[in-house]
């Protein structure tokens, strides 16, 4: 079931790029493995699957210690309060959720000194929705420039969750600013090549404006458990 079931999204994200006339292999598949077993990861591993992405710091930690794969890139993608920086920065490659000041600075300063810089990429609450994560499109520049001067940290780029919507073209239309926000990055930032958005019901949309990243859940791993 896994095996094939990542097999159809690799398929449909290569038909996607070449429908929107984008580079093959541009777009990365992060395979969100958060409330599924390590039996269901290991089969990814083996189909070939290499970045996975975890939304609750202390299972997606208990995940990588007993997975012990050097090989394997695992992205923290959840909400993060500040009491698990130090779990996160010592465990994961890739933060994808960071969006405040005070954050940023512990991440980097919990960084292990015998690890590479960690990546961030900053989460941006593009529609403004009322959850507590993201900052804002105002926000933005400011935190990029903080993130670009902390030591153990390396800026790769943007994130963000839309609300959802059945209308492509609305999808469509919010992604197209994150894009916006993205070059506008990209400009100031050399270090910076990463668009994270779309997700198992809106990857199409995502990749025809310019997604780099997409966060796949449920058409891989099937539906979590509530
Ligand atoms: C759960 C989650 C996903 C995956 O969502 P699916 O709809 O299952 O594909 C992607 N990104 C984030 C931040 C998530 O929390």
């Amino acid at each position: 079931m896994i095996p094939g079931n990542l097999e159809k999204v690799r398929t449909d994200i290569g038909q996607l790029e070449h429908q929107h006339q984008r580079d093959p292999a541009s777009v990365t598949l992060l395979a969100v493995s958060k409330k599924k077993p390590l039996s269901d990861i290991k089969q990814a591993i083996e189909a070939g699957q290499r970045a996975f992405g975890e939304n609750y710091a202390d299972e997606g930690a208990a995940k990588i210690a007993e997975l012990a794969d050097p090989a394997i890139d695992w992205h923290y993608i959840g909400h993060i309060q500040s009491n698990k920086t130090r779990l996160i920065a010592s465990h994961y490659d890739w933060v994808q959720s960071a969006d405040r000041a005070k954050i940023i600075e512990r991440l980097s300063a919990h960084r292990p000194a015998e690890l590479p810089a960690l990546n961030i990429c900053l989460q941006v609450n593009i529609d403004a929705q009322d959850t507590k994560s993201g900052c804002s499109a105002e926000e933005l520049p400011a935190l990029a420039r903080l993130t670009s001067t902390m030591p153990n940290l390396v800026l790769r780029g943007i994130m963000a969750i839309p609300a959802p919507s059945s209308e492509e073209s609305e999808q469509r239309k919010v992604f197209a600013s994150l894009r916006l926000l993205f070059d506008s990055l990209r400009t100031d930032f050399s270090s910076v090549d990463t668009l994270s958005m779309g997700m198992s019901a809106d990857m199409g949309a995502a990749i025809a404006e310019g997604a780099t990243m997409v966060r796949v859940g449920t058409a891989i791993f099937g539906q979590r458990p509530s």
